[in-house]
């Protein structure tokens, strides 16, 4: 496993899996997710905050985990099977692997080598209009509401949150967020949920550009991110 960051690097705060998920890497690797499953906090409400109101629907299976949490299960899994782990390491070219009788490329959404083969895997990735942000936060939420930005927010361990902000670019560009640095947005951010931080802050992934910045969600399939929801 030929890996570009440092052994256990990772941005994003917690990162949820839904029991569905859980059931086929229980298929796959009970090991692994016997340990995930374990290191979780589980749930089974979402509740959608919404002008005051609020509905909570039940039967959605999650588990939340931090994302350093996981890799750490994940690599010493790597390590107990024997894979040998490479990092640092940023490939070029599946071509620097001669003596390999298959390459696996699972580098993500900005795939050099989907892109170096298109016209063989012809992907099909698509930018989506919306804006968001991937925060943290200490406080535990228990209720909020504001206009037509939303807030994911789901816990991932016993003190912290992770709080991803989404708008429409419009609304982005309305309120100048194309020109606001990481410590402008994050402010923006607290003043907007002031109301359900209640004086918590919120916090970036500041070792990681792509970690704290406004991104687009790119569609390539499917995607899960969230657990509550106020708008
Ligand atoms: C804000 C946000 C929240 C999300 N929340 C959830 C969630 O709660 N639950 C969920 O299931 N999914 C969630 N997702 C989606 C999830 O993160 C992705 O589906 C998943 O990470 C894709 O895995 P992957 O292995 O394809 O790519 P990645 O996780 O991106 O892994 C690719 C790896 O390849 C490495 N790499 C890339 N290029 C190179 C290179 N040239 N050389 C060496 N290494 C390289 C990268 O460093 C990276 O470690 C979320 C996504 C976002 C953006």
């Amino acid at each position: 496993m030929v890996e570009r960051n440092k052994p256990y690097d990772t941005f994003g705060w917690g990162v949820v899996f839904s029991d569905a998920t859980m059931d086929n890497m229980r298929r796959c690797d009970p090991v692994t997710a016997g340990e995930i499953q374990a290191a979780f906090n589980h749930w089974d409400d979402i509740e959608l905050h919404f002008k005051g109101e609020v509905i909570r629907s039940g039967g959605h299976g999650f588990v939340g985990i931090g994302r350093k949490k996981l890799l750490n299960i994940l690599q010493a899994r790597c390590e107990e099977l024997g894979v040998k782990l490479v990092f640092e390491a940023d490939v070029t070219s599946d071509t620097e692997f001669p003596d390999a009788d298959l390459v696996v490329a699972c580098d993500g959404i900005n795939s050099r080598i989907r892109e170096k083969y298109a016209d063989v895997f012809k992907p099909d990735v698509v930018v989506r209009p919306n804006r968001y942000i991937w925060l943290g936060t200490h406080k535990l939420f228990e209720k909020t509401e504001h206009g037509w930005f939303q807030a994911h927010i789901y816990k991932f361990d016993e003190n912290t949150t992770t709080f991803i902000v989404e708008c429409p670019e419009e609304v982005w560009q309305a309120h100048r967020l194309d020109q606001a640095d990481q410590e402008a947005s994050i402010a923006f951010c607290e003043k907007l949920f002031a109301a359900n931080l209640q004086g918590a802050k919120l916090m970036t992934n500041s070792r990681h550009l792509r970690g704290s910045a406004w991104l687009n969600f790119q569609h390539s399939g499917t995607c899960s991110t969230g657990a509550a929801r106020w708008c």
